[in-house]
């Protein structure tokens, strides 16, 4: 986000600089890793909207950098009956029924036409985002590091915002061997927002309702000899929110396996089922893995969701402050968002609002007095 903060912000500001405590995508940050899902199927359509929005984004920056940021292989979503009997019901129906109503590109599928076009998976209904995949984090990152260099943004790694005071004009912002002096601030600090704001002198006892998740994914070995079939030409990003399941194909070159994790969406009670670990999502769904075969990568260990009480983004104005411009408690759901998040808080900062509806997302929120 405080990439993203910084290659929209350029196009207004003449001098910019992060400010890393430790590397930029290190193993503990949310956006350590290779991919993340790219889509639109939310049953909110605000985000559906956001998500669309935000995918436009990732378009244009693709076409101005030149760079292939997105891999577009749609994103499945799936519902078996022998899990959730009433399919009209499930994730996928109304996360389909959502899309629609707003015109994306979607398709529905029932046991035969799946069985048809994906045979990988085992289910009675799915339906496809079309404008949808995965983001390839690895582009990315390198893609925004040159835009920084290009652009003479400074990038500090390994140093620590200790402490922040704002002033008429702008703010300061100590680290243990200098003091910035800003017009403005953008704080991005992911899950680590709440050991950050006591650093803001006279916001006194001020903390944000954010719960930390672990989510449970991992790398599996394809099935021998069909590993074409599981890799990103052939098989979509796919979820089955039901239970909690998503999975990321194999992207070539980059990732050891079909990825698959834990993810349960803010707005949707899951049912209970026997699926608890991926395992159990790949023997149910997924027949063609006969034998079922964990990537151990135990670097990524420390990666967590920033889930937010009341289900929504933190972002806008940090109360009480008029330089500062926070966005945070991405509910494990903001990579996908990260170009429009950037933009607005960019707007925010240098041009004092935004052309987006964030009213939902204000930190104020969270302030009683
Ligand atoms: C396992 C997993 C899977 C996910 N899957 C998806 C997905 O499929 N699709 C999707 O859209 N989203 C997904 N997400 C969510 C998404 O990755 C995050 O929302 C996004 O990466 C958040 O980025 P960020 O910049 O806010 O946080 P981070 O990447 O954590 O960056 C915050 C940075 O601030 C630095 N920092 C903190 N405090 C200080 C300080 N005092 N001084 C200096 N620096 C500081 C930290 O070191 C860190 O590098 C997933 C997240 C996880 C963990």
């Amino acid at each position: 986000m405080g990439l993203m903060t910084a290659y929209h912000a350029s196009a207004f500001a003449r001098k910019i600089t992060i400010i890393e405590r430790k590397s930029i995508g290190h193993v503990l940050s949310s956006t350590a890793g290779e991919t993340r899902s790219i889509r639109n199927d939310y049953l909110d359509p605000f985000y559906t909207r956001l998500a669309a929005e935000s995918r436009r984004l990732w378009d244009e920056m693709q076409r101005t950098t030149r760079r292939k940021l997105i891999v577009n292989c749609g994103c499945l979503n799936i519902a078996s009956r022998a899990i959730t009997p009433d399919l009209t019901t499930t994730y996928a129906a109304l996360a389909h029924k959502n899309m629609s109503a707003l015109g994306l590109a979607c398709t529905e599928f029932d046991t035969v036409g799946l069985h048809s076009t994906y045979p990988q998976f085992k289910a009675d209904y799915a339906s496809l985002d079309h404008y949808a995949g995965m983001t390839a984090l690895p582009a990315i990152r390198a893609t925004l590091l040159a835009h920084a260099r290009a652009q003479n943004i400074e990038i500090l790694e390994n140093t620590e915002v200790t402490n922040i005071t704002e002033g008429e004009n702008g703010v300061h912002v100590e680290t243990p061997g200098q003091t910035f002096t800003a017009r403005k601030l953008a704080l991005t600090p992911g899950r680590w927002i709440n050991e950050l704001l006591p650093a803001l002198t006279g916001i006194g006892a001020y903390r944000l309702p954010l719960t930390m998740v672990k989510p449970d994914w991992a790398y599996f070995v394809a099935p021998v000899g069909r590993e074409h079939m599981y890799d990103s030409d052939h098989l979509p990003v796919f979820a089955y929110l039901d239970v909690g399941a998503y999975g990321h194909p194999v992207y070539v070159g980059y990732t050891p396996g079909v990825k698959v994790g834990f993810y349960h969406p803010a707005d949707f009670d899951p049912v209970t089922s026997k699926i608890q670990r991926p395992e159990d999502f790949i023997k149910a769904c997924l027949p063609g893995f006969k034998k079922v075969q964990r990537i151990e990568k135990r670097d990524l260990e420390g990666c967590s969701y920033d889930m937010v009480q009341d289900d929504q983004f933190i972002l806008g104005p940090l109360p009480g402050y008029r330089h500062i411009v926070l966005g945070s408690g991405w509910r494990g759901t903001g990579f996908k968002f990260a170009p429009l998040a950037g933009k607005i808080i960019a707007q925010l900062a240098l041009q004092g609002g935004t052309i987006y509806d964030i009213r939902p997302f204000d930190p104020a929120r969270f302030v009683r007095s």
